[in-house]
């Protein structure tokens, strides 16, 4: 039975510069209508000059697919009220990353005292910009995000009528933050859908499943689960997708991020369908969710889902995707 998805959106997606933006670009572009953009290049987009020069980049890369690059700016506390004015109409979102945490962030912030924020979180409340957060501590690497949430409260408390989204969520803290506070949303990626840190670390080590957040453990998967597969209505897909070449991966220093992108929307049929769940829920998920929280309206386009087998590749372009070599139950059939 043919699954249709109406345009399927990805709210985080890392779709990097230059000859890799070139490489992965037409394969983000062909499942979904759009996806949020992010910004951490080096330099990171910061200024109206570049922020318009990178889509325009984004556009040319994906050639004649149908796809809104939905743009973010790189968070910073200086930004004027007039500044995120004037750029209002370019921008979806803005993105925080706390300072050193992950690829490209150490520009970011390093302390969340309310004062200093106040100025650009009051004009972003006022514009209705969201605000995207990595929201992780240079704590222990496993309870980052756990420690974290305070912040997230304290940022939704003070500042209730910004829209606060936790970004790639990966705990059962953050997961229950979202009911307590009415302006945080959340994206869910599809690895921490899939995977806990034993299946990174447990046997051999996986390079091309270490990312951050670095996934949890099972009772944090549960949640994670129960949360997209239930579609709570503040949650988003966001596939996180981080591609790297190879050699970035396969060596000492592994470089943090899983590329899911061309694969996403064929794992999340059958993660969806093994769970039993319809996929009505499916269409909330990858797409209706994102519409309303950030009011969206997306390009039209009908990806068909049809279950006839398909071989994840080795390879994209030098990147080896997600469960590469794997055999899935859907492949995409036809864009319309
Ligand atoms: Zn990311």
């Amino acid at each position: 039975m043919p699954l249709s998805l109406h345009s399927p959106l990805d709210m985080h997606l890392h779709l990097r510069d230059g000859e890799m933006l070139q490489n992965v670009a037409p394969l983000s572009a062909r499942s979904f209508a759009g996806a949020l953009i992010m910004p951490n290049l080096i330099p990171p987009v910061t200024s109206r000059e570049d922020l318009i020069a990178y889509k325009s980049r984004i556009v040319e890369a994906i050639g004649d697919e149908k796809f809104t690059p939905y743009m973010t700016l790189f968070f910073k506390a200086d930004y004027s009220r007039a500044f995120l004015e004037d750029l209002r109409d370019e921008i979806t979102a803005l993105k925080l990353y706390p300072a050193g945490i992950t690829t490209n962030s150490e520009g970011g912030v390093s302390g969340f005292e309310i004062d200093a924020l106040r100025p650009v979180l009051e004009a972003m409340s006022a514009l209705e910009i969201p605000l995207c957060i990595h929201g992780e501590t240079g704590g222990f690497v496993m309870d980052r995000e756990a420690e974290f949430v305070p912040v997230y409260e304290k940022l939704a408390t003070h500042f209730p009528d910004l829209k606060i989204i936790m970004e790639h969520i990966t705990t059962r803290e953050s997961v229950e933050a979202l009911d307590r506070f009415e302006n945080l949303y959340a994206t869910i990626t599809l690895h921490h859908l899939i995977i806990t840190l034993d299946d990174v670390a447990g046997g051999m080590l996986q390079p091309h499943l270490f990312c951050k957040p670095i996934a949890k453990r099972p009772e944090d998967r549960e949640a994670l689960l129960k949360a997209a597969l239930g579609v709570h209505p503040k949650v988003m897909f966001g596939s996180d997708s981080a591609p790297h070449p190879r050699e970035a991966k396969e060596s000492p220093g592994c470089a943090a991020g899983i590329f899911t992108a061309p694969v996403a929307l064929q794992l999340l049929a059958e993660l969806f369908e093994a769970n039993g769940a319809d996929l009505e829920k499916l269409q909330r998920f990858v797409s209706d969710n994102a519409r309303r929280i950030y009011r969206l309206e997306p390009l039209s386009k009908e990806v068909i889902l049809s279950k006839e087998p398909f071989s994840i590749p080795q390879s994209y372009g030098g990147v080896v995707p997600f469960q590469s070599g794997r055999d899935l139950a859907y492949t995409i059939h036809t864009v319309i």
